[in-house]
């Protein structure tokens, strides 16, 4: 039996590329898509293709309950995730969240509804397997070179930032070393900013520019050498296989697994 996925955020620049790979694996079926525009439309047609006989509805707890779904896979905002997690909580349906700029709060809170009820949800920052690799890689790193910086490169339609890999990123750089107060003692910023965002005495910063997709370089400095880790998503297809992975793991999960790492190595 096909597994019943809905879309939610379908219209958007990820949901409609998860749109468009759920509707090609053979084990998934798309039957619900929930967006805020383009009401009725087919989003077999919507993203490029053919009719699916799916239309993209504005009330999620409406598809759901005409849809039985399984699974809703979740590319929208944090405000829209904590508006709609009784509604997903309601209907017992499990969630593969991809929605960036959750709060640790917001996280606990998801964890523990979706305990009560029985459910699953992946929450995953990043689901780009050489994203995850590349974090991997800065966590070992870290312990030899101690004086990193994060750049991290998105589109200019980005809202969060620093983006949730950057995060991430540092926290596992943190775990991975002593900590350090990095650069001069007296350093002083003649711009404010011009130093990025400051995370456990590493630096972060956050470029937004048209052209870009989402790519992110960790800098290691050390004596008389760097090391430079570099990750470039060039289109949203390299989502895609996490996503669909998440999506077949988490019908057997309770709670939050936070990170795509944890479904590769279990
Ligand atoms: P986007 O193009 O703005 O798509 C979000 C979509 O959600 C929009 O179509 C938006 O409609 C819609 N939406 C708003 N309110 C809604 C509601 N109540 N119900 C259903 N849909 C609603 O953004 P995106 O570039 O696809 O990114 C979405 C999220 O995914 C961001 O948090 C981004 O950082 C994250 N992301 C994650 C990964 C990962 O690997 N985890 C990769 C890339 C991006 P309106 O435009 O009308 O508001």
């Amino acid at each position: 039996m096909n597994t019943k996925v809905i879309v939610v955020g379908a219209d958007g620049r990820m949901g409609r590329e998860v749109v468009k790979t759920v509707l090609n694996e053979s084990d998934l079926s798309l039957v619900g898509a929930v967006d805020t525009r383009n009401h009725g439309l087919d989003v077999g047609v919507l993203t490029g293709g053919t009719p699916c006989g799916v239309l993209l509805a504005g009330n999620l707890g409406r598809v759901l309950e005409e849809t039985g779904a399984e699974v809703a896979v979740d590319f929208t905002t944090p405000e829209i995730i904590r508006e709609n997690l009784s509604v997903y909580i309601r209907h017992k349906v499990n969630i593969v969240i991809g929605t960036t700029g959750l709060s640790e709060e917001d996280v606990d809170d998801i964890d523990k509804s979706a305990r009560e009820a029985g459910i699953g949800v992946v929450i995953a920052p990043n689901f780009a397997i050489g994203a995850i690799l590349m974090m991997k890689f800065a966590s070992i790193a870290a312990k030899y070179f101690p004086n990193v910086e994060i750049i991290e490169l998105h589109h200019d339609e980005k809202l969060d930032a620093p983006s949730g890999t950057a995060i991430k990123t540092a926290e596992l750089v943190k775990a991975g070393r002593e900590s350090i107060r990095q650069g001069h003692p007296e350093e002083h910023e003649k711009i404010t900013g011009a130093r990025g965002a400051e995370f456990d005495g590493m630096r972060i910063h956050s470029i937004r520019l048209p052209g870009f997709v989402a790519h992110q370089e960790v800098i290691f400095g050390g004596l008389g050498q760097t090391l430079s880790i570099r990750h470039d998503s060039i289109n949203r297809e390299s989502f895609m296989p996490g996503v669909v992975l998440a999506i077949r793991k988490v019908l057997d999960l309770k709670g939050v697994t936070y990170g795509l790492e944890k479904l590769l190595t279990e």
